[in-house]
């Protein structure tokens, strides 16, 4: 974490000045403002982080709740999502905070009798070597609070406008095109906008406004979740179980943050619109829970929270309000998260997947806002997401069924039902999945086909970055390269070094001085070298040999307010786990281009110069003729 780079500020470096429309905001809604985020659930909180990201982006977060929320929903925290936190520089506070899911256990009828159960195997939650992040479970109201508190700390103070409700909208034409309807305490009233992103949730107006529907399953799958304080004597009560019983039904219990607290997931099945499943009470959940794990029991001392979750696999065809009969005309007004895709909390990734629609839009709204992107960038935020959306629900839907199959009975094999073996088996299978780490971006401008993929096999076209450890040359620390990735809006440039260092030296002269560098090139004037691509060297040998006095600017750039040096660019191989080897990069060096929301976007030769400017001429307006225009 970089701080006072623009001058030494006793007291927490996590608060940050405020800086461009944070100094003219006004406590009532503006009647323009440049981004309208309409809900505070996990996208809207994602997407406001981000954008508080760019003060001079006037950002507002309007939700219709009066406060935010406290208890409830959604608490499986996805390794990618971990990753990202990161980023927001709030990885920390959130694994210091969660519970860690290290095994999932197996529970099934004994063969000696079918009324009880016993355990019947384990896997490690997450293969080894998936993440340099675990996998964690935290209330997802803490989640938002996190984020909600980074982006008040921010140069934006960017803070949620409560009790106002999206109500409509129609988009025009002229600078801020979108004319929002809200409403406060029953008054309504108007606010324009340039762009629209509904974060609210699974019966989202702003979907409606814009015409979109949730196709799929005409009927819900019913879930009672509850968050209990019990004793008991089931002795894996401190780890991930699915339970199976004979005949008695299934239940998924997650240990929570704190120590004591367990989720229980008690399945109701399928259900249809006139079903009265959502009166089952707490008692009634219990006494379901306690048959299931028959011969052991739990005694329920206080539940912190309770619902009953129905929900249905459903999809929209389109995450914005563009069309294709109109090719010319970049989309105005988007949803993320529930919005678009609705499916069953059995994979944990309802919060997780919302959160990473959010963060793959952020970033193109930011560029485009500031003139780094031309607008057409937007366009890839729906056909991005949506096929992302589509796996997740055939994974859902093929998940979800087979979790729901019963043990097989030794007595009775005719009858059905997946081993123990299979469920051990398909748990470690899909672990990548449930991880959040199997979306793999196809090629388009922002992600290539992969002509020169064999150079950095490790780091795949179109999947995130996969971190792995570095030491930084400037003070000889242990860090993770993924790491030096900020949720700044900003691209990366990973140099991997040759053997001498030489080649690598040369790139970063002539992305350092060469008219034709992507860091000249597409940098806006009076901006800091390094302010649309901060470009990293890792030298293949020890830190010690490498000459940081004598590398060229753009590993030693001159930024900020006082122009000073930025020492954390610079990296060599870690002894103890050589990223060259870790993740298959060429000895002869490569360059691997990471995208603002941290997926490769391309990797190509270390000499490679012209490939680099054209890579990047189709995504960044070139600076030179935007100062013509
Ligand atoms: C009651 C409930 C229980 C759930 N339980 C589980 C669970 O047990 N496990 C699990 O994995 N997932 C669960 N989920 C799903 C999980 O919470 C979601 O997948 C996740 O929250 C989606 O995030 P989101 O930001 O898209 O939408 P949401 O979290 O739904 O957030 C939408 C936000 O928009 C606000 N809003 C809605 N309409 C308007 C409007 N017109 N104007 C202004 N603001 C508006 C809402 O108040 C809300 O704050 C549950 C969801 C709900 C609603």
């Amino acid at each position: 974490m970089q701080f006072y780079r623009d001058g030494y500020r006793p007291g927490d470096p996590d608060i940050v000045p405020a800086a461009g429309y944070a100094l003219t905001r006004t406590a009532s809604m503006p009647d323009r403002v440049d981004v309208l985020i309409v809900g505070t659930g996990p996208a809207g909180t994602v997407l406001a982080a981000q954008l508080a990201a760019f003060p001079e982006i006037d950002t507002r977060i309007v939700e219709r709740r009066g406060g935010p929320l406290e208890v409830g929903q959604a608490d499986g925290v996805a390794c990618r999502t971990v990753e990202m936190f990161e980023a927001f520089g709030l990885a920390d506070r959130l694994l210091r905070e969660a519970y860690w899911v290290n095994e999932v256990r197996f529970w099934g009828p004994s063969d000696a009798d079918r009324s009880e159960i016993v355990r019947t195997g384990w896997v490690e939650d997450t293969p080894a070597g998936l993440s340099e992040f675990p996998h964690v479970i935290v209330n997802q109201a803490r989640m938002q609070q996190f984020l909600l508190e980074n982006a008040a700390l921010s140069a934006s103070k960017l803070t949620p406008d409560y009790g106002v409700e999206f109500v409509g909208l129609s988009t025009g034409d002229g600078e801020y095109p979108v004319a929002v309807t809200l409403r406060i305490d029953g008054e309504e009233f108007a606010v324009r906008a340039k762009y629209v992103v509904g974060c609210d949730g699974a019966r989202s107006a702003v979907r409606r406004a814009i015409g979109r529907e949730l196709r799929g399953d005409a009927g819900n799958h019913a879930w009672g979740v509850m968050d209990v304080l019990a004793t008991t004597d089931f002795p894996d009560w401190r780890t991930k179980n699915v339970v199976q019983s004979d005949g008695k039904g299934s239940l998924l219990m997650i240990p929570r943050e704190g120590g004591s607290m367990v989720r229980l997931y008690v399945d109701l099945g399928e259900v249809d619109a006139a079903t009265d499943v959502r009166s089952t009470s707490v008692d009634r959940l219990t006494s379901i829970a306690n048959d299931i794990l028959h011969p052991y029991s739990i005694d329920v001392k206080s539940v912190a929270w309770s619902s009953v979750y129905e929900v249905g696999q459903r999809l929209t065809d389109r995450f914005d309000d563009g069309s294709d009969d109109e090719p010319g005309r970049s989309p105005r007004v988007f949803i993320a998260g529930d919005a678009c895709h609705t499916h069953s909390a059995k994979a944990g990734q309802g919060m997780n997947v919302s959160m990473q629609d959010a963060f793959n839009l952020g970033w193109k709204l930011a560029a485009v806002l500031e003139g780094r992107s031309d607008a057409a960038l937007l366009d890839t935020y729906s056909a991005e997401r949506q096929s992302v959306a589509q796996d997740l629900i055939d994974f859902d839907r093929f998940w979800s069924a087979f979790i729901a199959k019963p043990t097989t009975d030794p007595t009775h094999p005719e009858r059905g039902g997946v081993t123990a073996e299979q469920m051990r088996t398909e748990f470690a299978r899909q672990g990548r999945y449930t991880a959040g780490l199997a979306t793999r971006y196809r090629p388009s401008a922002l992600t290539a086909v992969g002509e020169h993929q064999d150079l950095a096999n490790g780091f795949e076209i179109g999947t995130r970055f996969h971190s792995a450890p570095v030491v930084r040359v400037a003070d000889g620390k242990h860090r993770e390269l993924g790491h030096a990735h900020r949720a700044d809006g900003r691209w990366r440039l990973y140099a991997f070094g040759d053997a001498s260092g030489a080649g690598l030296i040369d790139l970063a002269a002539w992305l350092s001085e060469s008219p034709d560098s992507p860091a000249r090139r597409f940098t806006p004037r009076g901006r800091d070298l390094d302010h649309t691509l901060d470009v990293h060297a890792i030298f293949q040998g020890d830190h010690h040999g490498v000459d940081i006095g004598r590398v060229p600017e753009i590993l030693l750039p001159h930024s900020g307010p006082l122009a000073l040096q930025d020492w954390e660019k610079i990296w060599a191989v870690d002894a103890a786990r050589d990223i060259f080897e870790a993740r298959s990069i060429s000895r002869e060096g490569a360059i691997v281009i990471v995208r603002p929301d941290q997926y490769v976007a391309n990797v190509l030769p270390l000499h490679a110069r012209s490939e680099l400017t054209e890579f990047f001429a189709g995504i960044l307006v070139d600076q030179r003729s935007a100062v013509a225009r």
